[in-house]
C-alpha cells in the first residue's frame, strides 16, 4: 500500500501537539506523538506552527518551551509511522506553492523549502526566547527542532544523533553542524552517524545543562521562569542581536548552499534506486544503528 493510502487509513485520535500557559507566563508546547517517538508528520509540524504563532501573539506569554511527551523528544522526520503525510497538501505558511502533485525532484525540493526548511527557519527567527527540553532519543529532524530553540536543557538519558549520511544525504535540511558543533567535532558527528550523549553534547557547547531526567522539568521551567522575569523587548532585541550575528558568520548562507547539495542527494538516490532516502525507512535506519553498536 502506498504512504498517501496508508495515511487515509490512519486516524490519530490525539492532537499531534499541545500547548498551555503557567503562571510564570511560560508556554509550555509538548510534541504529542510518543507512541511514535514524536516523529515529525507534516500535521504535528503545523500544529507546532501553529502552537508558536498562539504563544508569540499572547502578551503574558514571554518565554516558549518546546517538550517532546513520552520517552524520547523526537525521532526525526516521518519517515515510517501510519501517519506518515509527506505526499499531502498542508495548509502552508510560506509562498511556496503546493508540493503534493509535483514531479520528479520538485516535490521534496518544494516540500522541504517550505515545511522542513522554511518552518525550521522561522521558530529559529521568532522573537520570544524559547528552550527544547530533550530527553531520549533526539535524532535527525529532531535535532532541527531543538537546534532553533535558543538555549537546550537535556536529561542525562538524552542522545543527539544525524545518521543520515547512510542515505547519502549529507545532513538534516536545517544544516547548523557546524555551528552547534565546531566543524570537525560536526564531522565527525556526520561521518560516523553515531549517538552523542547529553553529556559530550554539554562538553562541545551544544547544550546548556544536563540534569538528571526526573529533575527535567522542574530544572527547565525554572529557568524559563527566571528568565521570563526580563522585559519582553529586551529578550527580544538580545536574541536577534545572536541570530544576526550568527548569521553573518554564514549561517544562513551556509545552509541555503547546503540545502541544495542535499537535495542533488536526494535526486542522485531517486536516480539510482528509485527512493530519494536511498531505500532506508525509519526501521532500517534504526535496525542499521543497532548493527553499528555490536
Ligand atoms: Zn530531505
Amino acid at each position: 500500500m502506498s504512504d498517501a493510502a496508508k495515511s487515509e487509513d490512519h486516524v490519530e485520535t490525539e492532537p499531534p501537539v499541545l500547548y498551555e500557559v503557567n503562571d510564570d507566563g511560560v508556554a509550555i508546547i509538548s510534541l504529542n506523538r510518543p507512541k511514535y517517538h514524536n516523529a515529525q508528520n507534516g500535521k504535528m509540524l503545523y500544529g507546532l506552527d501553529a502552537a508558536y504563532k498562539r504563544a508569540i501573539d499572547d502578551d503574558n506569554v514571554k518565554v516558549i518551551v518546546l517538550k517532546g511527551n513520552g520517552k524520547n523528544f523526537s525521532a526525526g522526520h516521518d519517515i515510517g509511522s501510519p501517519g506518515r503525510d509527506a505526499h499531502e497538501t498542508q495548509d502552508r505558511v510560506h509562498l511556496w506553492w503546493d508540493h503534493a502533485d509535483k514531479p520528479g525532484a520538485e516535490l521534496q525540493y518544494v516540500r522541504e523549502q517550505e515545511a522542513y526548511l522554511g518552518l525550521t527557519r522561522r521558530w529559529r527567527d521568532m522573537p520570544k526566547p524559547t528552550i527544547a527540553m530533550v530527553q531520549g532519543a533526539c535524532i535527525a529532524g529532531g535535532l532541527m527542532l531543538a537546534w532553533a530553540c535558543d538555549m537546550i536543557i537535556a536529561s542525562d538519558t538524552a542522545f543527539f544523533s544525524d545518521p543520515v549520511v547512510r542515505m547519502g544525504i549529507p545532513g538534516v535540511e536545517y544544516f547548523a553542524h557546524p555551528f552547534e558543533l565546531n566543524p570537525r567535532i560536526a564531522k565527525e558527528f556526520l561521518f560516523l552517524g553515531e549517538r552523542m550523549s547529553a553529556e559530550r553534547a554539554y562538553q562541545m557547547g551544544m547544550v546548556n545543562r544536563v540534569v538528571a531526567l526526573d529533575d527535567l522539568e522542574k530544572e527547565t521551567l525554572d529557568i524559563a521562569g527566571r528568565m521570563a522575569k526580563m522585559p519582553r523587548l529586551g529578550l527580544s532585541l538580545t536574541k536577534q542581536a545572536i541570530n544576526h550575528i550568527e548569521d553573518l558568520q554564514g549561517k544562513r548562507t551556509g545552509m541555503d548552499a547546503v540545502f541544495h547539495m542535499h537535495h542533488f542527494a536526494h535526486a542522485h538516490n531517486s536516480l539510482i534506486s528509485d527512493d530519494n532516502l536511498g531505500g532506508f525507512d525509519a526501521k532500517s535506519m534504526a535496525a542499521s544503528q543497532r548493527d553499528e553498536k555490536k
